[in-house]
């Protein structure tokens, strides 16, 4: 009946359903998930007001821990970054990026993607399928518990936690939105994660019927919209989801948006040198923004493995900037972080070597 294996993938109302079938008291599924997401507990046995016949009803049903770390790699900016293998045998990437007191983690949202944008490592990968809410949060849960195990201390002087999160790991997170939906809502629940709407921010290819889905479930997260460059035939070029839903679609979706959530978009925009780092580009750029609620966050390309596509020089990216700052247009430039660990936007991959290397390591 239940169709998850990770109980954190379960809604408060699924679990109530799922311990009244098993005879179970119902008003146990909140003691459980405080467990989970307050406490969060690395076994079943930790929760200590559950009885032990029901802990072992629950462990025989659910997993309480699906990922297993297969490598870890420190970047020398403080960005670390966790490869997992997950429960049936794929890998996935998790970054941690801290900033001044904050820590933020790039989640990713599905195993490997379907997008195929030329310009980003993990569309190497293909698809392979969806991940499930618990396993989203796991990502979250995990960087928690190794900032308690390393003793980490937030401004506060007290240990850590995760503050923001980003869905731009891994995957197209509005195709896999039923659970990224559940993820957010559980983030957001003021009894579980408690984090406030702003501190979670989805990033899109742009899936035009799922942008107005996402306004219609009324999802808790802000919206980023990868535009990453303001022509049809080239933006077709690098990110073929273009081929479906053009710009004229796409930004009549992000218009909606703003209308009926009052929140603004980020556009993303990937600076590629002489194809989306030009001159046109930035007026075709102030053309799209200037009569929009809107904020756009370049990024200089990091490598990956289209070899006819190149960064611009740090010239040519203020270049870039100054003259869309010109037109008023709010434009901020990401850092790239962890770069040197191919942690940075687009460089997410699976890559056997470093299992190879995670397993002689300890052995
Ligand atoms: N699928 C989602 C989220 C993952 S990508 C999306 O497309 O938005 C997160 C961001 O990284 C996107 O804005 C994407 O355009 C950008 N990106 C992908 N590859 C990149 C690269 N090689 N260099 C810089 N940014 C990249």
């Amino acid at each position: 009946m239940v169709k998850y294996k990770d109980i954190k993938s379960l809604t408060t109302d699924e679990l109530k359903e799922w311990l009244n079938a098993a005879g179970e008291k119902p008003f146990r599924a909140e003691q459980i998930q405080n467990w989970l997401f307050c406490h969060q507990v690395r076994d079943f046995s930790e929760m200590n007001n559950v009885p032990p016949s029901t802990q072992a009803k629950l462990a025989a049903e659910f997993s309480i821990q699906s990922l297993t770390p297969a490598h870890r790699a420190d970047s020398s900016d403080g960005t670390l970054k966790w490869l997992y293998k997950t429960y049936d045998g794929h890998f996935i990437e998790t970054v941690m990026i801290p900033t001044n007191g904050r820590f933020s983690v790039c989640v990713s949202t599905q195993v490997g993607c379907a997008m195929n944008c030329s310009f980003c490592r993990t569309a190497k990968m293909g698809f392979t399928r969806n991940l499930e809410a618990g396993e989203i949060l796991e990502e979250i849960i995990r960087v928690n518990w190794h900032l308690k195990d390393s003793n980490t201390l937030g401004e506060d002087g007290k240990i850590a936690q995760v503050t923001n999160i980003i869905f731009m790991g891994m995957g197209e997170p509005l195709n896999n939105l039923e659970n990224v939906h559940r993820t957010c809502c559980t983030l957001h629940h003021q009894k579980l994660f408690n984090m406030g709407r702003k501190r979670m921010t989805l990033s899109t290819s742009g899936i035009v019927p799922k942008i107005k889905e996402l306004v219609d479930r009324n999802t808790p997260c802000c919206l980023a919209v990868s535009l990453n460059s303001t022509n049809n035939e080239r933006r077709s070029v690098v990110m073929p989801v273009n081929d479906t839903w053009p710009i004229e679609k796409l930004l009549e979706a992000t218009d909606e948006y703003t209308r009926r959530t009052d929140n603004y978009v980020t556009f993303e925009f990937v600076l590629m040198k002489d194809v989306t780092c030009t001159d046109i580009a930035a007026k075709e750029l102030i053309r799209i923004c200037a009569p929009r609620r809107c904020k756009v966050n370049a990024i200089v390309l990091n490598p990956a493995d289209d070899p006819t596509l190149e960064a611009p020089t740090p010239e040519e990216v203020e270049h870039f900037l100054a003259l869309v700052r010109a037109a008023e247009i709010q434009i901020t430039i990401r850092n790239p972080r962890g770069r040197d660990i191919s942690a940075a936007c687009g460089q997410l991959a699976y890559n056997q070597q470093k299992v190879v290397y995670a397993h002689t390591e300890s052995t």
